[in-house]
Formats: structure tokens, C-alpha cells, sequence
């Protein structure tokens, strides 16, 4: 494996591939595409080079994988492309990554493919890559917990007397889920204003985002079989990035006793390719050590956190870029083993495109705050953008990028980003 992965990391591909690119040849990650006057269908991205996949099927591509039925390669969503499983989906991203080596012939030969199934990044719609059937959110960073623990509860006991023994989550919305560069309208909502006894129904002037991750299932489990946390990397695809838009007024009225709602599900936004953790695997690290020691169900010894560098951008109405924030994943105190281990140890089954997202990742500084209620710690600290404005939280208007990439040795993986803009509230 290790001699493996090195040879791949000095490949290169005959596609070109810009310095800096979030997606080499050892990414190969996968999306869905909408060229004009097509059906949607399965795509992956070299460079600035999205490929279409379901082309490459038609041409034969794939037929020495031993893949019966072929028609994941066609569907509009990658939920069956997924459901194939790792026997299957590992050897497709090994062959795409043959087809696109230097040296290959197989695929370049064939001109009248590259000019129907090659398109330039921006030329093609890109779509939400999975049909989300369910969707989970979970609380795994220390400091973002403990941030918002000392923030609305006590200082002296910030988190609560759960967390360190089971990854706090809740079940969240699939159908908001959307892709990269759709926008999302301010919502509207039950506010309790501190100086009114009842509450007002008016638009958020919190509206915060949440830089997360959020892995995809590829594989189900029975109803009423646990996964033990020793299988679990079996059932996990990939990745993207999580944009968890966040309502904190709406959100703090509403979520007691049972947690967040509409604070919550009026959109989350995620990046459209999903990183396969085949791709992921040079970046394993392992996680923080975890005090007091958790229940058995929940061990796993070796490296399961992953070193990702993160950063959150404001873009206001000026078109200043502004960063606000650089994280890690490897701040994250649960990782996504026992994210699913606990997930499932009642018995609760899984399905392949389900969705879960990581919670706010932040770090001990304060320049790795994951979310505007961090960094202007609940409003009072408002952050410097440029040109003389600031915010405090998220104005109309706002642009949000996320953006994702790990690298070591030369080799780096990318995610692309994750873009949305904030429109005004309607009017009614
Ligand atoms: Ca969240």
C-alpha cells in the first residue's frame, strides 16, 4: 500500500492540471453534470477538466471491472453509482485514474470522445451530487462546544455532562440540502427579543454559517443491526463540504427541549464533488486523545482523524474578499467511526446517500472559529472585513466560501469550494 501510494502521488496526467489545483490525478472525485440538451449523469474532474462518465461507458470503458449492471453510470444522482460498493467504486476510480496517466493512449486516441464528453470547469452545470435520503448533524469539536457552552450557559461547565461520552448529534433536514452557488433567502421566524415578554415573528438578524464536513454513506445495515465501529470505514464514501446555515436567534427561541428546527433547515449548502476516502487516505492522523475513556462500542485504536486545512470567506456587497477563518478537521474530538458506530448502536439503519455532518469545526485560536457566533463571540465583538465594514453576523447580500484542500508531500487533494450568497427576506 505504501509503495502504492507512492507511485501514484508522482503521477501525472496527460490532462492539464494547474499548480495549486484542488483536484489531481489522484483525486478523482465524483459529481453529477447537466450538459445542455443532456440528462444529468456521473462525472468526475481532472484540473479544470470535468469528464463525463457515463460517455466513457458507452465506449467501453469500464467492461473489464466486472459490473454486471452498468447503469449507475447514467443515473441522474450517484446514489447507485455509491450503492455498487467499494468493490466496485475503488477499481472505477483506479481505472479512471489508468485512463488519465501520462502515457496512456486508450482514452487520448479516441478524438471524438474527448470532444463530447471533456468539458471546461464553468461550462457545465454541476448538480447536487447525491440524492440525500436522510440527514444527520453532529457537535464533534471541543471548541466549538465549548465555545457556545460558555457563551449561553455557564463558563465554569461548558460542556455538558454528556459530551465527552457520546458525539452529540440530531436529525436534521435532507430536502434543503443544495449545491454550491444556489442562494439562500433570509428566513423569517419566532424571535424572543430580550426586552419583550412574547416573542415577534420577523427575518433572522442573526444568520450565521457553520463550517463543517460531512461524510456520505455508501452502504446500508439492517434495521436492528448495529455496525461496529471496526467496520464502519467500510460504509463511508466520501466527503464534501458542509455549510451549515444557522438562524441563532430563530434557533436559541426554538430549541428547547428538542433541539434545533427552523433555525436549521431553510438551507445548508455543500460542495459538488464528493472526495472519495480512498483519496483521503495519506492524510490520516490520529485524533485527540479522549478523556475519560469511552464505552467499548466507541474504541478504535489507529488513525482516524484526517489533517484537512479549512477557511470560511465573507465576500460582502463590495466584492472584498475576506478570510475569516482557517480550520483543521483534525481538530475534531469524534471522528467519523464513531460518528456511525453511535449512530447505529440502537440499531438504527443506514442507507447509501445518506448524509452526516461533522458540526462546526473550530480550533483553540480564535482565528479557526468555525462560525460568525464564535468570532464575534454572540455579537458583542463585531470582525473587520475590508473596506471599513464589519460584521457581526451575516448581512443580505453576504457571500459565503468555504473551501477544503489536505496536503503532504507534493500531493494535494482538494474539495473545491463551497459558495452561497445571502438574498433579502421576502416580503409578505
Ligand atoms: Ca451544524
Amino acid at each position: 500500500m505504501a509503495n502504492n501510494l507512492k507511485n501514484i502521488n508522482q503521477g501525472k496526467s496527460w490532462i492539464e492540471v494547474p499548480e495549486n489545483s484542488d483536484f489531481p490525478l489522484q483525486n478523482i472525485p465524483f459529481g453529477i453534470i447537466a450538459p445542455e440538451n443532456k440528462t444529468p449523469r456521473p462525472a468526475t474532474r481532472v484540473g479544470d477538466t470535468i469528464i463525463d462518465l457515463s460517455e466513457l461507458a458507452d465506449f467501453g470503458f469500464f467492461d473489464q471491472l466486472g459490473i454486471d449492471d452498468l447503469t449507475a453510470f447514467y443515473s441522474p444522482v450517484l446514489n447507485d453509482f455509491i450503492a455498487l460498493g467499494k468493490k466496485y467504486t475503488v477499481p472505477v476510480r483506479e481505472r479512471l485514474i489508468e485512463l488519465f496517466s501520462e502515457g496512456n493512449t486508450e482514452l487520448q486516441n479516441q478524438k471524438d470522445l474527448l470532444e463530447t464528453a471533456f468539458y471546461t470547469a464553468g461550462s457545465v452545470e454541476v448538480l447536487l451530487p447525491v440524492d440525500i435520503g436522510d440527514y444527520t448533524d453532529f457537535y464533534s469539536s471541543i471548541e466549538h462546544a465549548a465555545n457556545v457552552g460558555k457563551m449561553f450557559r455557564d463558563p465554569e461547565n461548558a460542556l455538558l455532562p454528556n459530551w465527552k461520552h457520546l458525539p452529540v448529534g440530531y436529525h436534521g433536514r435532507s430536502s434543503s440540502i443544495v449545491v454550491s452557488g444556489t442562494n439562500i433567502v433570509r428566513p423569517k421566524g419566532q424571535i424572543k427579543l430580550p426586552e419583550q415578554e412574547n416573542p415577534v415573528f420577523e427575518a433572522t438578524q442573526k444568520l450565521d454559517y457553520e463550517l463543517e464536513m460531512a461524510f456520505i454513506t455508501g452502504k446500508e445495515n439492517t434495521l436492528g443491526q448495529p455496525i461496529p465501529i471496526e467496520e464502519t470505514s467500510k460504509y463511508i464514501f466520501g466527503m464534501v463540504i458542509f455549510n451549515d446555515l444557522s438562524a441563532r436567534d430563530i434557533q436559541k427561541w426554538e430549541y428547547v427541549p428538542l433541539g434545533p428546527f427552523l433555525g436549521k433547515n431553510f438551507g445548508s449548502v455543500i460542495s459538488p464533488w464528493i472526495v472519495t476516502m480512498e483519496a483521503l487516505e495519506p492524510f490520516r492522523i490520529a485524533g485527540p486523545e479522549q478523556k475519560p475513556e469511552v464505552l467499548p462500542y466507541l474504541r478504535l485504536s489507529g488513525k482516524n482523524n484526517f489533517d484537512i486545512k479549512l477557511q470560511v470567506s465573507i465576500i460582502p456587497e463590495n466584492g472584498l474578499e475576506n478570510i475569516v477563518c482557517r480550520s483543521n478537521t483534525k481538530y475534531l474530538y469524534w471522528s467519523m467511526n464513531q460518528q456511525l458506530a453511535h449512530h447505529t448502536v440502537n440499531g438504527c439503519n443506514i442507507r447509501p446517500g445518506d448524509m452526516y455532518a461533522s458540526g462546526t469545526i473550530s480550533g483553540k485560536d480564535e482565528s479557526s472559529f468555525g462560525s460568525l457566533l464564535e468570532l464575534s463571540w454572540g455579537g458583542k465583538k463585531p470582525v473587520s472585513l475590508k473596506g471599513g465594514v464589519s460584521r457581526t453576523f451575516i448581512e443580505d447580500n453576504d457571500t459565503i466560501v468555504m473551501r477544503a484542500h489536505a496536503e503532504k508531500y507534493g500531493l494535494r487533494i482538494g474539495f473545491g469550494e463551497v459558495k452561497t450568497k445571502i438574498l433579502p427576506a421576502v416580503k409578505y
